[in-house]
């Protein structure tokens, strides 16, 4: 068998195209949807994803509001800049690229975001509301992986969806859609005994654990769904997933490839997460 590709290039420019009539009808009510990207430090690999977050908003036509922070900021700078931007009205959702530099503390900052901003979905209130089936904002990846399966004609509806990785970013976010959405769920991690013998029963994988060929062609059941989370660097300085592309393809019934599967859906979620904060707030200002 040669699995099905998920394009996730694709799907994301798709899904931005779909948003460009709602900045058009939130324009006619005098709004223009607004992101604040918040970069702490020169971490290369941080100014490349804040660099394409930035150029996501701008082709869209979403107002990015960039800030840039010195390396050595303290956390109550970091907070005070937060805090502004919760009241700034032209600004509908704030992002702060993670990691932060040591040792400001990353979920500290994120709790100081409004909830209703928290377009990135990692504040405990959207986490909680996650947790209970009714997500206000979902965070962008599992959102991104949600869409891919919509895409494909999947419903994990009574199927085992198995998660690789329990980050709050990620892995756990990634479970409760999946189990919002009636799949059977098993959520593994770095202390999972056997992993293989648990992807092999899945119907859904999803990889995200950051290490690259961790999942093989022997662990994926015939016919499954992978998608591959991912991001890894090879030592050739490529981008690589957590999933052995070209020996899985010949298992899977679908993949997603790295480059060009969920990277670009989570930036096209974050757009879609902050046009609906934009919408939100507009209602809220009964425009
Ligand atoms: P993380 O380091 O916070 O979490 C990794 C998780 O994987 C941990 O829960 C750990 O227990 C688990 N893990 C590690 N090694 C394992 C192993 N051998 N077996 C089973 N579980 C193992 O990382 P994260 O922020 O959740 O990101 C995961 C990966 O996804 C990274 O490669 C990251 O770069 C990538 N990522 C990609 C996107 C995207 O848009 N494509 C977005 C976010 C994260």
């Amino acid at each position: 068998m040669t699995a099905r590709l998920i394009d996730g290039k694709a799907l994301a420019a798709q899904l931005r195209a779909a948003l460009a009539p709602r900045i058009v009808a939130l324009r006619e009510r005098g709004v223009q949807p607004g992101l604040a990207v918040l970069l702490v430090g020169d971490d290369p690999a941080s100014a490349v994803y804040v660099r394409n977050k930035i150029k996501a908003c701008e082709d869209t036509g979403i107002r990015s509001v960039f800030e840039h922070l010195p390396a050595g900021s303290s956390q109550d700078a970091l907070l005070r800049k937060v805090r502004a931007l919760n009241q700034d009205a032209r600004v509908h959702g704030i992002l702060v690229q993670m990691p932060l530099p040591k040792p400001l503390d990353g979920q500290a900052v994120v709790e100081a975001i409004a909830f209703d901003k928290d377009v990135d979905g990692l504040h405990a209130t959207n986490a909680g509301l996650t947790l209970m089936g009714q997500p206000h904002f979902r965070s962008c990846t599992p959102y991104g992986v949600m869409k891919m399966l919509e895409s494909i004609g999947v419903d994990p509806a009574g199927k085992h969806a198995v998660v690789i990785g329990r980050s709050n970013m990620v892995g756990k976010p990634m479970a409760m859609l999946l189990l919002s959405a009636n799949a059977t769920v098993t959520l593994c991690h770095s202390g999972t005994k056997d992993l293989a013998s648990i992807t092999r029963q899945a119907d859904i994988l999803v990889a995200a654990a950051g290490r690259r060929g961790l999942v093989t062609a022997d662990m994926v059941k015939p016919g499954a769904v992978v998608i591959d989370v991912g991001t890894n660097k090879t030592p050739e300085g490529k981008l690589a997933g957590d999933v052995d592309f070209e020996a899985v393809k010949s298992v899977a019934g679908w993949i997603s490839p790295v480059p060009g599967g969920v990277g670009p859906m989570t930036i096209a979620m974050l757009l879609v997460n902050t046009v609906e904060a934009a919408e939100r707030a507009a209602r809220s200002q009964g425009r």
